[in-house]
């Protein structure tokens, strides 16, 4: 845990004397990358900031929803716009990502600018990649860590409902609905606030998670019925997707986003793992329990990394050469982190 007082006043004054602020979350941004961009856009309106936002690629459906979600400027769709915004920037704040190249298209234009820039993020292994960098891997997400440095400022705790609204879609998306990452009581006693502010849980819920159409929920069972293999041994499952089974469902992004979580509810299991087919490389999630460092997993044999339960990476070979792989380095390694299951 970090002391947040120091960087809650520095980040205060780089508020106070910028002109024009630039909130930017990663690509395929997530409900904690975007519930913490539109809470910090909240904030600093109240505050009578200039105030821009920029994606570098596509929202997706389920997050469509949120109030301030249309103000958000998509930089592989609004090339020329998102440049200038980019370029008249003094301020520019990246929240939820620990390496630059998660600015997809927008890296370069944003790495060459001339303003100051402020990460604000809850992963480890970070990329020096700004002025000020705010982590901290013991927030359940960035938007908890967001809210907290805006606390120690000392002024309205919620400013209004879709601030509390944005902070509580980064908490659920980022622990499951409170299912792994969300350790600490503190993030109990945010939530008993944002309910206090009046937001309301079922509809956010329902808004989030029961949103799918019935394409996505038939490729579920097909993935959990024919495509999941459960290895007793090594206390691990995997489910794979290939090209041809996600156009047979009529796969839209997003789709497939919760189907590693599954694996991890069969008695016994401690490790998951999916396996998508994409046009060159093979994208894998990994989510596991306890102790099992799934981000460790990820960087030593898929360059890959994130959260203690809750990673990713990715392998550039086909789909069975990348199966093989992975078995071959959890039959070997598997060992290490035995102990840890
Ligand atoms: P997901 O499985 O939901 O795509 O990703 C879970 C977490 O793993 C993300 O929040 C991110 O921290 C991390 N992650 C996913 N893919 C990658 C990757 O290719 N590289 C790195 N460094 N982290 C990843
Ligand atoms: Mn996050």
């Amino acid at each position: 845990m970090i002391d947040l007082s120091g960087y809650s006043k520095e980040l205060s004054k780089l508020f106070s004397s910028s002109e024009n602020i630039l909130l930017i979350c990663h690509i395929n941004p997530d409900g904690d990358a975007i519930g913490s961009q539109l809470a910090l856009y909240y904030f600093l309106k109240t505050r009578g900031r200039n105030v821009g936002l920029m994606a570098p690629n596509y929202l997706q459906e389920f997050l469509k929803w949120m109030d301030g979600a249309d103000l958000i400027n998509i930089f592989i769709k609004e090339r020329k716009k998102c440049r200038k915004l980019i370029e008249e920037a003094d301020l520019i704040v990246m929240l939820d990502f620990n390496k630059s190249n998660r600015l997809g298209e927008a890296e370069d234009s944003v790495i060459a600018s001339r303003a100051r820039k402020v990460v604000i993020d809850h992963h480890l292994d970070h990329g020096n990649f700004a002025d000020l960098i705010i982590s901290d891997p013991s927030k359940c997400s960035t938007s908890e860590l967001v809210h907290e440095l805006l606390c120690e400022m000392n002024e309205v705790q919620f400013i209004n409902k879709p601030y509390a609204e944005a902070l509580y879609v980064g908490i659920i998306t980022d622990t499951g609905n409170f299912e792994h990452g969300s350790y600490y009581s503190r993030t109990y006693r945010i939530v008993a606030d944002l309910l206090d502010a009046g937001i309301e849980k079922e509809k956010i819920l329902n808004l989030i998670y029961n949103n799918y159409s019935a394409d996505r929920i038939r490729l579920l069972g097909y993935a959990l019925n024919k495509r999941m293999v459960v290895i007793p041994e090594f206390k691990s499952a995997y489910i794979f997707l290939t090209k041809d089974d996600l156009k047979e469902y009529n796969h839209v992004k997003g789709d497939t986003e919760e189907f590693v979580n599954l694996p991890l509810s069969i008695k016994g299991i401690y490790f998951s793992a999916l396996f998508i087919e994409k046009d060159n490389f093979i994208k894998l999630s990994f989510r596991s329990k306890g102790h099992f460092p799934s981000n460790e997993f990820a960087a030593q044999y898929f360059s890959g990394g994130g959260h203690l339960n809750a990673s990713g990476g990715e392998y550039f070979d086909t789909l069975n050469n990348t199966i093989d792989y992975f078995l071959k380095v959890l039959k070997e390694n598997g060992w290490r982190f035995e102990d840890k299951m």
